[in-house]
């Protein structure tokens, strides 16, 4: 059986038998059962409770070995200490599929997580799947199935959505309000700590399971962020994934040494694999829902051309700026559109996008108004605003916006603001699966969703050059050697470095290495100027600061003389034993500074980033960052997503950098960290450009 089958029956269980079940109302063991009793479930529902002879009508066993019958799923509700029991004897009834509801464990200390590991690693070796412990359990509204293993009173209206909640509060928030918000899901599970199932493994589950069509989940970390990228990436091909990720502070990130690895939080790794696998990320629970409902709904948006028909100018405004801010556009309407509007609307409406109907418009106006602009090959979506006016009955506009939502080809998204008692009268007489929002903001957010979504899925496979036989060898022997003298730092030496940038043909700085003076003579007639003398060492990350660089030496005697400053700087400092010697570059009159770096993340793997560099780097934090392995496309579009991309592209008299060049560059240190797992960090700071020219001037490895 394949590992993902193994989860079939947590949520299409035949059976299931709660461990711990209780008689005493407002006890979790209480509420569990008869929520479960109450949903009618499909299945047959077991109790084990030493100490009752039936609860709400169900009989109980004393132990487990009183039943006869295969249990497809347990429950354990027991008190924390009891727990290893009781998951022994699901063992011995061979029940693979277990649910920990108890709680204290690695979230409440040591002992905790020490009970949980002896737990995970006993199911693990009786075959048995885990969730939990200190969840809420799940649902699955399925009619086949009707299960309600959670202490929640309210469940929601099947839709093929499945939720998963790292938080079991969060979840029951979600739960409590469904029928204010109207939120529809089939499958959702509390996972609680993690111990055995998690993200990963319900990402694979959901991708195969037929009854769903959307994956939502509401995360506070990644159990392996690099597995979850890499399927995501290929569940996203057939069915989307939207992700609301909490905990975006700088904390998390892992203590680095490079400037990548420091400037790079946690959730910007999260974001860039979020966004290279086509997983939709948004910021609340109302944006997950509504954009899974919309594309359930409507599908795909075929272009990013939005019209905005309204009664109001206000929130008409404020939904155009945050549909630029999305990068939708609002286009002019055709002229022959604006000849049809003008025959229904108020001769003072404006006809521009957004089209302001004024107050007057009623439910036919609307009605009319969006089948005229949804006609026009200009537009590929609607959003329709509608502030309830006195002279007005907002049912019945409305219900004209529902129906159209219904029938019209294009997504036409509905904000609506009408008086409260609407709703009421709505809930009994509207039209019940219609997505109405009540924020102009989130509409355009929503639309960029699926815009987003269709886009990726249907890009093509990037192609990915590896790294040839020849280089990759070339590259194992220096790290090899480096690892044979490898001194507590872990840097590579400068000439290390600088075999492994040559055998990726890289277009490394010429430089020439010294320990004195007197080297200088040897090297004499290697040496052109103007030149560059700086400090080659391991331990002193930037070489400037302890004046360890001199610029432009014209000449022997100039270099000589730099030769001794640099020397008495680092006496006067007491550092001269902490290099290891001297390196002659030549000078390059570079404009444009970058970095281009790469760091292994503990959760995510490598990560390779890109930006204006230089030593203003930790200030104009021009973090562009991308999970290998990347194709010179995904490159470019790193380039052109940073902040310095405009100086690259003739800016003034900055001279036109060769882009391919430079997304070469990127795509071969995406290649070296992505092959080569005993590297560490990279930081190439600063890569000089000047028009056709590129050079690595600045270069550090870490393995
Ligand atoms: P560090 O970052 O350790 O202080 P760098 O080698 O990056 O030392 O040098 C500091 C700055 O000096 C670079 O950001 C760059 O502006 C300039 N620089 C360094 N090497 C060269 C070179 N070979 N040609 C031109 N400029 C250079
Ligand atoms: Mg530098």
């Amino acid at each position: 059986m394949s590992d993902i089958l193994t989860l079939s029956n947590f949520f299409y269980p035949k059976s299931v038998l709660l461990i711990g079940a209780s008689s005493k109302p407002k006890s979790i063991g209480y509420e569990i059962l008869k929520a479960m009793i109450g949903f009618e479930f499909k299945g047959k529902i077991y109790v084990v409770n030493p100490n009752s002879e039936e609860i709400l009508g169900i009989k109980c066993n004393k132990t487990i070995e009183e039943i006869t019958e295969p249990i497809d799923l347990a429950i354990i509700l027991l008190p924390k200490q009891l727990v290893y029991e009781g998951l022994k004897s699901c063992a011995k009834k061979q029940i693979n599929n277990v649910i920990i509801i108890t709680a204290g464990f690695k979230e409440v200390g040591e002992d905790g997580a020490k009970l949980e590991k002896e737990i995970t690693l006993f199911a693990k070796e009786n075959g048995i799947r885990l969730i939990g412990p200190n969840c809420m359990g799940l649902i699955n509204t399925d009619e086949q199935v009707r299960l309600n293993a959670t202490f929640a009173a309210e469940v929601p209206h099947f839709a093929p959505i499945s939720f998963l909640s790292q938080s079991g509060a969060l979840a029951a928030a979600v739960l409590n309000t469904i029928r204010q918000t109207g939120y529809t899901f089939g499958q959702f599970v509390s996972i609680g700590n993690k111990a055995d199932v998690n993200e990963n493994d319900l990402l694979e589950f959901w991708w195969k399971d037929e009854n769903t069509k959307i994956i939502t989940m509401y995360l506070e970390s990644f159990e392996n962020g690099r597995k979850f990228f890499e399927l995501s990436k290929n569940v996203t091909k057939e069915k989307p994934v939207i992700v609301l990720k909490a905990a975006r502070t700088k904390s998390g990130t892992s203590a680095a040494s490079s400037h990548t690895g420091a400037l790079a939080t946690q959730d910007d790794i999260v974001e860039a694999a979020l966004r290279q696998s086509g997983v939709i990320r948004v910021n609340t629970i109302e944006e997950m829902f509504e954009t899974a409902k919309a594309i359930l709904k409507f599908g795909k948006l075929n272009g990013n051309k939005i019209a905005v028909l309204t009664n109001a100018g206000g929130p008409a405004i404020l939904c155009v700026d945050e549909l630029e801010k999305n990068s939708l556009t609002i286009p002019e309407l055709q002229s022959s559109t604006k000849i049809k509007l003008k025959e229904i609307l108020h001769p003072e409406a404006s006809l521009k996008n957004p089209v302001d109907m004024l107050p007057g418009a009623d439910s036919e106006t609307y009605r009319n108004a969006v089948k005229i602009i949804s006609q026009d090959p200009n537009i590929d979506g609607l959003i329709v605003i509608f502030v309830e006016p006195v002279m007005i009955d907002s049912f019945e506009v409305i219900k004209a916006l529902a129906e159209e939502q219904k029938e019209n080809e294009k997504p036409i998204l509905i904000v609506a603001f009408p008086l409260p008692h609407f709703w009421e009268r709505w809930k009994s007489e509207g039209i019940s699966d219609s997505l109405i929002l009540k924020s102009v903001e989130l509409a355009p957010k929503i639309l960029k969703n699926i815009f987003h979504y269709h886009t990726h899925k249907h890009q093509k496979e990037p192609f990915v050059e590896s790294l040839d036989k020849e280089t990759s060898k070339k590259i194992s022997k220096t790290l090899m050697n480096a690892k044979v003298l490898q001194n507590s730092s872990g840097f590579l030496s400068s000439q290390e470095c600088h075999q492994i940038l040559k055998a990726l043909d890289l277009p490394i700085v010429k430089s020439k290495f010294i320990q004195s003076e007197n080297d200088l003579n040897k090297i004499a007639k290697d040496i052109s100027y103007p030149c560059v003398l700086k400090i080659s060492s391991r331990k002193l990350t930037h070489k400037s600061d302890v004046k360890g660089v001199i610029l432009n030496i014209s000449n022997k005697k100039e270099l000589k003389e730099a030769f001794r400053e640099i020397k008495s700087n680092l006496q006067k400092k007491k550092l001269l034993s902490l290099i290891e010697g001297f390196e002659v570059q030549e000078f390059f009159n570079g404009e444009i500074e970058l970095i281009i770096g790469a760091y292994r993340d503990n959760s995510f793997g490598p990560v390779v980033n890109f930006g204006a560099g230089g030593k203003l780097v930790e200030i104009i934090k021009d973090k562009n960052l991308a999970l290998p392995p990347l194709s010179i496309s995904e490159a470019t579009k790193l380039i052109e997503q940073s902040k310095v991309y405009p100086l690259l592209t003739k800016f003034r008299d900055f001279e036109e950098v060769d882009i391919t060049k430079l997304a070469k560059l990127i795509q071969k240190i995406s290649q070296l960290i992505y092959e080569f797992e005993e590297i560490k960090e990279i930081d190439l700071n600063p890569v000089m450009v000047k028009g056709k020219k590129l050079k690595i001037v600045d270069y550090r490895i870490l393995i």
